[in-house]
């Protein structure tokens, strides 16, 4: 093998390597695309749900929720069209009476 055809093959081997790249590359978007996905989902299937034998009606849930999605007279109420499950208000309740729907 002379260094002329020696170097072509190189050059073959090296431009397949770089397809493989690209088609991995490619592969791994769809991937990440498909994670996001289910991530989106997961998140849109959570709902905060109110424990009424334990709310005492603070209304701390009511201040801190971004989306304007908690209600409070006597106890807390959910709004499940604006609640999109992030879970602030559960991190604030002093009662521990918030959960997450799918959620322990
Ligand atoms: S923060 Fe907790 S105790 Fe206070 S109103 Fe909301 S759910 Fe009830
Ligand atoms: S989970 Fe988030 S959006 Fe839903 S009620 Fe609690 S603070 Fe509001």
């Amino acid at each position: 093998m002379n260094s002329r055809t020696g170097y072509s093959t190189f050059q073959r081997r090296l431009d397949d390597v770089k397809t493989r790249i690209a088609d991995l590359e490619e592969q791994m978007k769809d991937v990440h695309a498909r994670i996001n996905r289910l991530a989106d989902r997961r998140l849109l299937e959570r709902r905060a749900v109110i424990d009424p034998s334990r709310c005492t009606g603070c209304g701390i849930c009511q201040d801190v929720c971004p989306q304007g999605a908690v209600r409070v007279s006597r106890v807390a109420t959910i709004d499940i069209e604006r609640c999109i499950g992030c879970g602030v208000c559960v991190q604030y309740c002093p009662q521990g009476a918030i959960r997450l729907s799918g959620e322990q």
